[in-house]
């Protein structure tokens, strides 16, 4: 691996650097390029006051997210934002898609006229590598110290002017998180290079030769002489800072701790989410009422009360407790806490042959399998990488949250358990994310020891200071949760809401609309009906399971729709027509099925494209069919004879 850009070797920082800051027309197009956690993204979205663009990079799977900055009034600037990365080389897609579009050779992306880099002014020394290379490559580039706040209040010393010296570029400390020192970006944008430009001279900027870099342990080299040179003196991690690892990260505390603190977040997501969601469903009830009323044709009517509306507001009902959940997630990992829960499960990892690079992406995969797909390419084994690709979706993403709530709250008492310490509701949630763990580690260590068999890298993680979370933060991680979830409930789930309906209505009989069980889908559902039955399912769950091949919340606005058009069960909430046609068993076994069963085109499409073969996720989908069949109907057995 080497630190510098690929192509053509070596990279060299030997130009005058003053070169790259000719006069060269105006700007149009600047990257934002950074490491990973260095605040891009808060940068990103200060600086294009969140209008902005997601796409994907041609051919790879790399998301591009670009915008107007409209956030300091330039709207005749493009921002795009690059990936997070270390260094400029390695095989990483991600590093070559940075080097391919700061090189303008990326289909579709005009070549940058300027870069900003942006470096975490806390870890300095270290970050400044990923620098050495980009300015190298000559473009118009203004190095940014983010973390201003944290560096003052931390007694941090840093010398942007002797760093601007010692690199030949305007530098300028900032805080993107607190929008400090942003006006010296805007002054760098609105000089059009050269000696006459403002920034070059509030920072005076003097050529020098600087050295060639061919490897890592060079880049490593040059970036800690120029701190050194420079007087950077990194802040000493607090006392409390300490004091908190040397608790948090405790072989046996540490662990102990993380169960609280998970156990807390399950309890909170039931005992605050549930009131909600109840207050949520009732509003959406009163509203389709209401809706319905005004529609003069009855069947129209039908269609939208029974049909589509029952089938959105099944799912959307769910919205307040998965929003409470990553607004748990945002805070433990906007604070640092997840990376030190990373720390302690990685003993775990190794201890089943995993590649500790494996854990961010599983712990991605609880919100979603796509992205955690997308970030194993962190992981170079490409053994280890593909262990990793066919377990994570076993990991409780967001999608399992509505079936899991639903079933809970309607089978399950909300009672006290273990001395009160935390009610069997959530108790029985935190069980079924146990369950899709330890399925995803047996998984692991079969793959592991048999046909992925392979030596492990070491795990190198950076431990991030310990910080408040910022509202920012923390309100765009669940506008994005929301946006995506609302998304889906408008286009798939209202899409399957209506196809259901027509199918529960079709065969007409004189202009009549079948009943439910001579309908279309209750013929299907009565054909698949032999082969659930043994698994406490009836026909209408049957359906769920089938149009839930899709996506796996759409079970809920199946059953919505289903038992909404049934006149047996129209008058009952969908909770008690769900008691009222299955057992206890039958619903364990439910959700039992859900823990394992690979329900979701979006998981196999990526599969499909980030192993590039047919091959392995028709063994997934399979193998986790599978399981869950299997698993699902030993749950059922064993509790029917049990209760
Ligand atoms: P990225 O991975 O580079 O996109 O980093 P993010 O923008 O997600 O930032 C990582 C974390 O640092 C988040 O919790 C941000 O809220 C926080 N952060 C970003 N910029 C600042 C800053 O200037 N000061 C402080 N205190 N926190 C910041």
């Amino acid at each position: 691996m080497s630190c510098h850009a690929p192509s053509p070797p070596p990279a060299v920082l030997e130009e005058s650097p003053l070169k790259s800051v000719q006069p060269r027309g105006r700007f149009r197009t600047i990257a934002l390029i950074g490491p990973p956690n260095s605040g891009k993204s808060t940068l990103f979205n200060r600086l294009t006051g969140l209008r902005q663009k997601v796409a994907n990079y041609p051919g790879v799977t790399v998301e591009q997210r670009f915008g107007r900055m409209s956030g300091i009034r330039r709207h005749d600037l493009t921002l795009i934002d690059l990936p997070g990365i270390y260094s400029l080389g390695g095989y990483s897609e991600d590093a070559r898609v940075a080097v391919d579009v700061l090189k303008g050779e990326m289909p579709g992306t005009p070549r940058p006229d300027a870069v900003l880099i942006v470096l975490d002014a806390l870890n300095l020394s270290r970050q400044l590598m990923l620098a050495g290379p980009i300015l190298a490559m000559g473009l118009p580039t203004m190095v940014l110290l983010n973390m201003a706040d944290l560096m003052e209040s931390r007694g941090g010393v840093v010398d942007p002017l002797a760093l601007a010296q010692e690199l030949g570029r305007p530098v300028a400390l900032i805080s993107a998180a607190r929008g400090t020192g942003i006006d010296a970006i805007e002054r760098f944008l609105q000089q059009r290079g050269g000696a006459n430009s403002e920034i070059a001279r509030t920072l005076p900027v003097i050529p020098i030769e600087l050295p060639v870099l061919q490897n890592p342990g060079e880049c490593r080299r040059w970036a800690s002489q120029v701190s050194s040179r420079t007087k950077y003196k990194a802040p000493a991690s607090p006392l409390w800072t300490r004091r908190l690892d040397s608790v948090l990260l405790h072989r046996v505390w540490g662990p102990l701790i993380f169960l609280t603190v998970v156990v807390t977040v399950f309890q909170a997501v039931f005992t605050v989410g549930q009131p909600l969601s109840d207050w949520m469903g009732n509003g959406l009830t009163l509203l389709g009422t209401k809706v319905a009323h005004t529609i003069p044709v009855p069947w129209l009517q039908e269609l939208v009360r029974n049909g589509l509306w029952n089938g959105v507001q099944a799912v959307l009902v769910f919205l307040p407790q998965i929003l409470l959940l990553f607004l748990f997630i945002g805070i433990l990992e906007d604070s640092g806490y997840l990376a030190r829960a990373a720390l302690i499960a990685d003993r775990l990892m190794r201890s089943i042959g995993l590649n500790g690079k494996a854990f961010i992406p599983l712990l991605s995969a609880y919100a979603c399998a796509v992205p955690a797909i997308m970030a194993t390419r962190t992981i170079e084994n490409k053994r280890d990488r593909l262990a990793t690709i066919l377990v994570a979706p076993f990991m409780t993403c967001s999608a399992r949250l509505p079936i899991y709530t639903l079933i809970i709250a309607a089978f399950i008492p909300n009672r006290p358990v273990l001395g009160s310490l935390i009610g069997m509701r959530a108790c029985v949630m935190l069980s079924l994310y146990v369950l899709g763990f330890l399925a995803a580690l047996l998984t692991a260590k079969l793959l592991k020891s048999s046909v992925l068999k392979a030596s492990s890298a070491p795990f190198v993680l950076e431990l991030p200071q310990y910080r408040w979370p910022t509202v920012r933060s923390l309100s765009l991680r669940l506008y994005d949760r929301s946006a995506l979830f609302l998304k889906k409930a408008g286009t798939i789930i209202l899409a399957v809401s209506f196809v259901l309906w027509v199918l529960s209505i079709l065969p007409l009989h004189n202009g009549h609309f079948s009943d439910l069980a001579g309908s279309v889908i209750g013929k299907l559902g009565h054909l698949v009906e032999p082969a659930l039955r043994p698994l406490g399912f009836n026909w209408k769950i049957g359906i769920g399971l089938l149009s839930s091949i899709i996506a796996r919340e759409v079970i809920v606005g199946t059953l919505g729709t289903l038992y909404g058009v049934d006149p047996n069960t129209q008058a009952l909430s969908l909770q008690a027509a769900l008691r009222h046609d299955m057992t206890i068993g039958g619903a364990i076994a439910l959700v039992v099925f859900f823990a394992f069963a690979m329900q979701c085109t979006s998981t196999l499409a990526v599969v499909r494209r980030e192993t590039n073969s047919l091959r392995w996720p028709v063994i997934q989908f399979c193998y986790m069919s599978g399981l869950a069949y299997i698993a699902a109907l030993l749950t059922n057995q064993i509790l029917l004879h049990l209760l």
